[in-house]
């Protein structure tokens, strides 16, 4: 008989969103009274940019001649040359120097952030912020190094609280717990916070000086508005020896569709005598066949200077609405943080209503779908996740009808 991964009978009753798609079912099939706007899930609505299609339509044209017909791809790291280099070429621009071969193109950092732990022991140590992406915490659950779920938390995680407090952003780990790997994800989803340089540094510095790995997700770093803020955790010194970065072009270029991201391991990086760099290659090797010819060009004409135009107009699109959201919630009373750097606001509830029940509130009498904090571990309760992502009209409107929700049921 097969035995099953026992891991995954511990995992609680499903994913968050598919919880959110049941609740947004049920009200749906009793007739809302206004059409449903949703506000949740955070993947994009503008189109692809034109150069980015343009170069789809040029290379798809390209794989029906013979000529120019490409099978698998043999170049370094299932990467073609052009994007690696177009890759590296971008992150010179922002004063980082990353060679082509440290440079691992994938179908996506979702995939990047749960497939890590393959190169690592099960007996590690991880520590998340909480709240967290749930993506860091599922998968670390599945390979068993989260130990028991207890309805709350995972007993052998270490949670590292990001609250209003410490500005959404975690102090160093309590206690005699050192964390082996820590997932660090800014601009963060989902509290919309961004982490400048100092408090990266104070990481970067755990981190070599325990042999820890933090694992950077920076899937947002298109977002970032401020100075300050790195957008590579490899503008920080001292990076290179502690740090594996994850990047999308889901959110950057409008990619959520075509698949398309990328992970970067600096061949400084070495634990036990392994370059984690060779690791990875070699999973990647045996495990994953890269993205589509016709897609890695798609990405490198993201990265063209007329691609970047484009897309930073999707991304100033999508800012917009984020100050809208903040602007319209904050003049109702309501505290509202992230969404200048990130497509995320943090919405603390009205009068620490909990964070199911504003978000069933808000669905009923607003027909917005939201993303309840709770479901982003304990700390996300008594706040609500909305995304910016959304229509500028429908965001709009969204706004005037949380407002007005806002000022009937709760502050009267
Ligand atoms: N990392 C974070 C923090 C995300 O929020 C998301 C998507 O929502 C991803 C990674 C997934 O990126 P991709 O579409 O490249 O898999």
């Amino acid at each position: 008989m097969a035995h099953i991964n026992q891991n995954f009978q511990k995992l609680p009753g499903g994913y968050l969103f598919p919880e959110i798609g049941r609740r947004v079912r049920a009200f749906s099939a009793q007739n809302p009274p206004m059409p449903l706007i949703r506000l949740g899930i955070g993947d994009v609505t503008q189109p692809l940019a034109p150069a980015v299609v343009e170069a789809m339509v040029k290379a798809s044209k390209e794989m029906g001649v013979k000529e120019t017909f490409r099978g698998y791809c043999e170049e370094t790291c299932c990467a073609y040359d052009f994007l690696r280099f177009a890759i590296r070429d971008d992150y010179k621009a922002w004063g980082v120097d990353i060679a082509d071969d440290e440079i691992f193109v994938s179908d996506g950092a979702k995939s990047d952030c749960g497939s890590i732990g393959d190169i690592f022991s099960v007996d590690n140590v991880v520590a998340v912020c909480d709240p967290v992406y749930p993506v860091y915490v599922d998968t670390n659950a599945m390979a068993g190094r989260a130990g028991d779920f207890n309805g709350e938390r995972w007993t052998d995680l270490v949670y590292l609280p990001c609250t209003a407090e410490n500005d959404f952003f975690p102090g160093l780990p309590e206690g005699d717990r050192v964390p082996d790997l820590i997932y660090i994800c800014s601009p963060n989803n989902p509290t919309g916070a961004a982490a400048d340089y100092g408090q990266l540094k104070t990481w970067v510095d755990y981190a070599n000086a325990h042999g820890s790995v933090i694992l950077f997700d920076s899937a947002y770093e298109a977002f970032i508005t401020q100075e300050g803020i790195p957008h590579s955790i490899f503008e920080v010194e001292g990076a290179k020896t502690c740090a594996i970065e994850f990047r999308s072009f889901s959110k950057s270029a409008g990619f959520t569709g075509n698949r398309c991201a990328y992970t970067v391991i600096p061949k400084a990086l070495e634990r036990e005598g392994a370059s984690l760099n060779a690791l990875w290659n070699r999973r990647q090797g045996s495990k994953f066949n890269g993205v589509p010819y016709v897609i890695q060009r798609a990405a490198e004409a993201a990265l063209s200077p007329e691609g970047k135009a484009q897309t930073k107009a999707a991304i100033d699109y999508y800012l917009n609405n984020a100050k809208v959201v903040r602007e319209g919630l904050t003049a109702a009373g309501l505290t509202v943080y992230g969404g200048v750097n990130a497509p995320y606001l943090w919405v603390k509830t009205p009068n620490d209503m909990p964070s199911w029940d504003f978000f069933d509130l808000l669905l009923k009498q607003a027909c917005v779908v939201t993303t309840p904090g709770a479901g982003f571990g304990p700390s996300g309760e008594g706040y609500i996740r909305i995304t910016a992502f959304g229509d500028a009209d429908a965001t709009k409107e969204a706004v005037q009808r949380i407002v007005s929700v806002v000022k009937q049921s709760v502050v009267s």
